[in-house]
């Protein structure tokens, strides 16, 4: 029996540009115009001042681990060759949070706080997922 093939992100129209723009290994997240907040999942207005003129913009791609978990186990899924990997919450220098994965990465070395930077992981011709790596010394 194969193993099952791993998810594909669902796009919502209004993510489509986040999706185009890191299939070119570009970072990018919504800016509010109107009260100067970056704006990160994707959404239609803005969280902060509900604002509907949210643009895009590139992101530095550098930001800090939040949290993390290095995952040991799992039941059978399309993941089971990857462990261990890391779940993480990076916070984005400009502020958002994006859940990843932390690769390129020495487990004993992770710690909140971390400097992180995107690198790109190339899923099949329409995804490509940014995830990230520790910035090196
Ligand atoms: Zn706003």
């Amino acid at each position: 029996m194969d193993a099952p093939k791993k998810p594909v992100p669902e796009v919502n129209p209004w993510a489509k540009p986040f999706w185009e723009a890191a299939r070119e290994e570009k970072l990018i997240i919504q800016k509010c115009p109107d009260c100067s907040q970056h704006v990160f999942y994707p959404r239609l207005v803005c969280p902060h001042c509900f604002s509907k003129n949210l643009e895009w913009v590139e992101a530095s791609g550098k930001g800090t681990i939040y949290s993390y978990t290095v995952v040991m186990n799992n039941s059978p899924s399309a993941f089971i060759d990857d462990i261990p990997y890391v779940v993480a919450l990076i916070k984005l220098e400009e502020g958002v949070q994006m859940l990843s994965n932390i690769v390129e990465c020495d487990l004993d070395q992770l710690t909140c706080d971390m400097p992180v930077e995107v690198t790109f992981e190339k899923l099949n011709d329409e995804f490509t997922l940014p995830k990230f790596r520790p910035v090196k010394a």
